[in-house]
């Protein structure tokens, strides 16, 4: 049997979100434990330079960023532990959380287990990831300046991210699988008449080529079969994201992709757990926007937890 330890507050998560919820709680005394997952730090941890967070204006690594959330976390007495939940019951009191090494009982919990970006599961692809490979324009785009870049995907998010890129790229090449878009008709017709925006359709890539670097992918038309080479010095991954909810499912409410429905304020359907960040916000996926939800989460947690030691 795991051993078992009870916890004020549990967040699941130790992204921005997860992170900031930490600092606020922590600041509020309620020694909060902050369990990592698999990755801690989350996708801002993968992202070579992230220029958009105020305060840095010289830009600040993605891991150095997470590592000074952590760092003033902890300082205030959150306590990082490097574990992954496993299963959870929310439907009793005090809350049951079983992770890979403890069973957690917690009177409330911060659920910012964050959402992935699919990946292609390609050669080169995991090889190449921050040499080339991206799945966040806003993070990496302006890396590609003047060069020719590839966004793969022919939805919304692979239209919209492409139409970013053309600020940087000297030609942004979209490969879609189908011979037809996804995408909403007015990104459709933005990104068509784009001078700087080409399509290959019925087209997947089967291989990312490069040593060091991204140098080129290898292509596969669809309905031939034939292969070819491409040279690009960039390839934007846009195939869509899970949210990584796979173990809150019937616990509380989804929506119909699977992200938790948080209300303005992000609380769950489940009195005493809240959400934040990306595993609640398909729209922004920011490092200020996740840790400004994981602040505003703490605190209706610490209210939640202030009113109920009044009740008689
Ligand atoms: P999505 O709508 O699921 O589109 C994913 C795209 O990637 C599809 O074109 C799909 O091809 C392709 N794809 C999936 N798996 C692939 C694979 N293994 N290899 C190659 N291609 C693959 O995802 P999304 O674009 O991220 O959008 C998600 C949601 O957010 C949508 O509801 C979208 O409308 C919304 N969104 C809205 C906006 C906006 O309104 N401005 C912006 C971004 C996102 P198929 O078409 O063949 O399936």
């Amino acid at each position: 049997m795991s051993p078992s330890e009870h916890t004020q507050l549990l967040i699941l998560g130790a992204g921005p979100a997860g992170l900031a919820a930490g600092l606020y709680a922590a600041r509020a005394d309620l020694a909060p434990i902050i369990l990592t997952g698999p990755e801690l730090g989350g996708q801002v941890s993968i992202t070579y330079i992230v220029e958009n967070y105020p305060g840095f204006p010289e830009g600040v690594e993605g891991p150095e960023l997470v590592k000074r959330f952590q760092a003033q976390a902890e300082k205030f007495g959150a306590r990082v532990v490097l574990d992954t939940a496993l299963a959870v019951d929310f439907s009793q009191r005090p809350f049951r959380i079983q992770t890979t090494k403890t069973e957690y009982t917690a009177e409330s919990v911060i659920i910012a287990t964050g959402a992935t970006a699919k990946q292609l599961h390609v050669p080169g692809e995991e090889e190449l990831i921050g040499m080339g490979v991206s799945y966040c324009a806003t993070c990496d785009g302006h890396f590609f300046k003047g060069m020719d870049i590839m966004v793969v995907g022919g939805g919304d998010s692979a239209l919209e991210e492409a139409l970013f890129l053309t600020r940087y790229a000297n030609s942004v090449t979209i490969v879609h699988r189908r011979d037809s878009l996804r995408a909403g008709p007015l990104l459709q017709k933005r990104a068509r008449a784009h001078p700087k925006i080409r399509f290959i359709m019925d087209t997947i890539v089967t291989e990312i080529l490069g040593e060091d670097m991204v140098e080129g992918v290898r292509l596969q038309h669809v309905p031939s079969g034939e292969t070819r080479e491409h040279p690009i010095a960039g390839v934007f991954i846009f195939i869509g994201y899970h949210p990584n909810t796979e173990i809150f499912a019937g616990q509380i409410q989804l929506d119909e992709r699977g992200y938790i429905q948080v209300d303005k304020h992000m609380h769950t359907n489940v009195d005493g757990v809240f959400a934040a960040g990306e595993v609640a916000d398909s729209r922004y996926r920011q490092v200020i926007t996740s840790a400004g939800m994981g602040a505003a989460a703490a605190m209706e947690a610490i209210h939640f937890l202030e009113n109920r030691a009044k009740l008689p």
